[in-house]
């Protein structure tokens, strides 16, 4: 189901959250809502699922205005960060939830559970309770409680914020793959720049209440509108004036160079490697190498070099 978000504002006293937003989220589609801290993220989502009225604007879902509908009668399966699971029902009847409160008949909430455990791996987990899984695999039964009313529209809210690395990759993969499979209408919020380059489709940017920039995420990582989310969505550094891609800066002889430096650090991360560069007019730029190119290059901290544009660089 399409969402329509058209001049939604929302404030909080002095604070505009969420200030004029207008926005066309596709069927199908696997949106995130990225931007920094106190951007009106969480806001935004609140106000598509009913959580929040609008002071102004309207929701749209599927051609209904849902401005003013209750968030239950919205059809919408949410999962947040800090999801409270009912502890003293085990996976298979917190899964349940939704549908027993709908009061569909058992043996269609017992088919529903058991393909919806099945669709997030915890069919063997059926009968344990909450407290014995790890936190992927409760994060995990939030989304099949969440999917289980077969929602128009999920809403995720940083819904791996709370876990380690390891698994909130997994997660995102395995998020990514769900959706493919099922192709509900996913909104995801994130302040996290590589889970949204990952998983999304379609990708809002907001600041300070307001979207910056939408559209695909790679459009957006090499055409970004503003230096704000040229820096947002991924390394960048500053050189001759002008927010820059690190890998579109390459080393080279003192001569070869359109600006010359001296190298006053090299950190070395696995295949990459960042070398930053003290320039001539006193400014810092640092230039990501591969691991291969800083050992052809016998580069090291004090030699002085060139730096200049990739020629491929966009
Ligand atoms: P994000 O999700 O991007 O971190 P939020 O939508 O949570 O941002 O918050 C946007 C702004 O609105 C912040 O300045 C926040 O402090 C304020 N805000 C959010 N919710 C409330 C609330 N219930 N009461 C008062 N201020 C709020």
């Amino acid at each position: 189901m399409s969402i329509s978000l058209s001049h939604l504002s929302k404030r909080y006293g002095q604070t505009h959250a969420v200030d004029d937003v207008t926005a066309e989220i596709t069927h199908g589609s696997l949106t995130a809502i990225l931007g920094p801290s106190g951007s009106g993220k969480s806001t935004l989502l609140k106000l598509i699922a009913g959580l929040e009225r609008p002071d102004e604007g309207t929701v749209v879902i599927d051609g209904q205005d849902m401005t003013h509908v209750d968030p239950r009668h919205r059809d919408i399966g949410f999962c947040f960060q800090h999801y409270a699971p009912f502890r003293h029902m085990n996976v298979a009847k917190n899964v349940a939830f939704g549908l027993k409160v709908r009061k569909r008949p058992k043996k269609e909430i017992d088919q529903r559970v058991e393909e919806l455990l099945v669709l997030v791996k915890l069919e063997n987990k059926a009968r344990s309770f909450p407290s014995q899984l790890s936190g992927g695999e409760r994060q995990r039964m939030a989304l099949a409680r969440a999917l289980a009313i077969e929602p128009r529209v999920l809403l995720l809210d940083e819904p791996f914020g709370a876990l380690d690395a390891v698994v909130r990759a997994e997660l995102r993969h395995w998020v990514k793959k769900l959706h493919a499979q099922i192709h509900v209408t996913t909104v995801l919020v994130t302040h996290d720049q590589q889970e949204a380059m990952e998983v999304a489709d379609q990708l809002i940017v907001m600041r300070s209440g307001h979207i910056v920039q939408s559209g695909h995420p790679l459009a957006l990582y090499e055409s970004p509108a503003t230096d704000f989310v040229h820096e947002f969505l991924g390394p960048s550094t500053i050189f001759q004036g002008e927010v820059t891609r690190p890998h579109d800066l390459e080393l080279v002889s003192v001569y070869q160079g359109t600006e010359k430096g001296r190298i006053t650090s090299i950190v070395s991360l696995g295949f990459e490697a960042q070398v930053t560069v003290e320039l001539s007019d006193g400014t810092s730029t640092w230039v990501q190498l591969s691991r291969n190119e800083l050992s052809d290059m016998g580069l090291r901290v004090a030699l002085l070099v060139g730096v200049r544009r990739r020629l491929d660089a966009v």
